[in-house]
């Protein structure tokens, strides 16, 4: 299906079908993400466009493509390549009108006319917009992806719109007409290219081996400095895709509003892990699956909870005006840098139908930014001082107040603290982020242990809040979970009294 994208007013997109029957409004995507991925198609899915919107969507970023060319091709050899008109390429770039903020991934261009209508359209951005290039001139399968004849086309109309440009050790040799044997040759060879015009220059030192050499180093050359990062080189035979993941990932972590060295830097895990994941029934295609964007136990635990939270039925009634976070603890924090949470929280989410006669609604939560070290203050400082008392309570979410959640906690047998804000200390109310330690403190002391809910009923200015600790998200989870099927089922009672319609559980199509 062809879907539309505009840009509405208050952080509101409508999605269309272009049959006009039936309209969806999504709210709170305030920090939708996007990459245009312009580039060949690869039936093997191991490169090309494909790999790219696997990518960004395992690193939780919406990738739109524009085809350059389709390959027939499977991990071993290229079968057919079928460059697509400079019109049809043209047309796919207008498609892209009105979207804002995205990042460009440019790969595969094949031929000089694609070149022509591409760096047109760069140079109407206007160097608005970060432009990832990865330099694709040949397969690892020995098949030219960009002609002879358009090569120094493309350093001359390419390359200086580049923010960034990711080549291998081959291209960049081709690049910068210098043979690379070691580490002191990837960083001239860097120099030269920044020389060409990219910002930025990644050579991947996959391709360099060195004798015994245990290791790959990806090198880095930004604004004037270089920064290596360096990994065990995984055994095995050549990966068809690895270089594309890298450079997507790249263009993922920008489009979150990363800095060029973390992106860099995150991208190089996901690909050595990618590549340490693939391999799977002797295919020799870099598999992506969610669990191996982070080597990180702690990060992977937290997004599973997250991914239930963001489906469980009802979950919106339990989040508060300033919204919620669920946070997980590393053994032994003593920092917010210790502690993982969602960056910019979790919010209420309504997604639903909007037909002309009715609409309907369901809301979720949903996590509005990725899964950081750090992303929290207020819960990850309620984790940490109640770690102070009992050091397995490493996770915490906060919902909001109610009599009735809180009736509905006592009912299920939780144990609950409570503690008055109004008393709160004027010397703590004037220290930045101690009024939630001195909160949670009050409360453990009153019960001599970590409860499973504290909560406090709000002050001047102070919305009212509980927050729901556990050992880890999914044992904090299950709690969540609890309260909700029972104050959902007593909401929807009080509602069909009321005789307000609920839009939850109908039919989203309205039928
Ligand atoms: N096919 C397409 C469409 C590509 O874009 C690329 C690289 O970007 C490749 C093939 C080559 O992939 P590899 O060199 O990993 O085999």
């Amino acid at each position: 299906m062809h879907l539309y994208m505009k840009k509405c007013s208050f952080d509101e997109y409508t999605i269309m079908n272009p049959l006009g029957i039936s309209r969806y409004l999504i709210y709170a995507c305030k920090y939708l993400m996007y990459v245009v991925s312009i580039g060949g198609s690869d039936s093997s899915a191991g490169a090309g466009v494909q790999a790219d919107i696997r990518t960004c969507s395992a690193l939780g970023v919406y990738c739109m493509s524009v085809i350059t060319a389709v390959t027939a091709q499977n991990a071993s050899r290229i079968i057919k390549i079928k460059p697509m008109d400079a019109d049809t390429v043209r047309a796919q770039l207008s498609a892209l009108e009105g979207v804002h903020e995205l990042v460009v991934k440019i790969s595969m261009l094949y031929s000089k006319s694609i070149i022509d209508v591409v760096a047109d359209v760069l140079r109407h951005m206007n160097g608005n917009v970060s432009v990832v290039v990865d330099p694709v001139l040949r397969s690892g399968s020995g098949r030219y992806l960009l002609k002879r004849d358009a090569r120094s086309y493309y350093m001359e109309k390419i390359i200086p719109s580049a923010t960034i440009i990711t080549p291998n050790i081959m291209e960049a040799e081709w690049l910068s007409s210098m043979r690379i044997r070691d580490y002191d040759d990837m960083c001239r060879a860097a120099e030269r290219i920044a020389s060409l015009g990219a910002r930025d220059v990644v050579i991947k030192g996959g391709h360099m081996q060195r004798g015994e050499d245990v290791h790959v180093t990806d090198l880095l050359y930004h604004d004037g400095k270089f920064y290596r990062f360096t990994n065990r080189r995984i055994k095995g035979p050549r990966l068809h895709g690895a270089g594309t993941i890298f450079s997507a990932a790249i263009a993922a972590e920008l489009a979150k509003g990363n800095d060029t060295v973390s992106a860099v830097r995150i991208a190089n895990i996901f690909t050595h892990n990618a590549i340490m994941n693939a391999g799977i029934d002797g295919s020799r295609v870099p598999l992506i699956g969610n669990e191996c964007i982070y080597n990180d136990d702690i990060i992977a635990t937290l997004r599973r909870a997250i991914d239930i939270l963001q489906f469980t039925d009802g979950i919106a009634l339990l989040i508060p005006e300033s919204q919620s976070n669920l946070v997980f603890a590393r053994v032994g924090a003593e920092s917010r840098d210790d502690v993982v949470g969602v960056t910019g929280r979790i919010v209420r989410y309504e997604y639903g139908y909007d037909g002309k006669d009715m609409k309907y609604y369901y809301e979720y939560a949903r996590a509005v930014g990725p899964i950081r070290y750090g992303a929290s203050k207020h819960v990850a400082d309620a984790v940490l001082t109640a770690m102070r008392y009992d050091a397995s309570m490493r996770s915490a979410m906060n919902i909001r107040y109610d009599d009735a959640i809180l009736d509905i906690c006592k009912g299920l047998g939780l144990s609950i603290a409570g503690y008055d804000r109004s008393k709160e200390p004027e010397h703590i109310k004037k220290r930045e982020g101690m009024s939630v330690r001195w909160g949670i403190e009050q409360a453990i002391l009153s019960s001599s242990r970590v409860p499973d809910v504290v909560y406090h009923t709000g002050d001047w200015g102070k919305e009212p809040m509980m927050i729901v600790f556990g050992h880890d998200p999914m044992d904090v989870l299950k709690k969540v979970i609890s309260i909700i099927s029972r104050y959902k089922g007593s909401v929807e009672d009080k509602d069909k009294d009321n005789k307000i319609e609920l839009g939850r559980g109908k039919d989203c199509y309205g039928q």
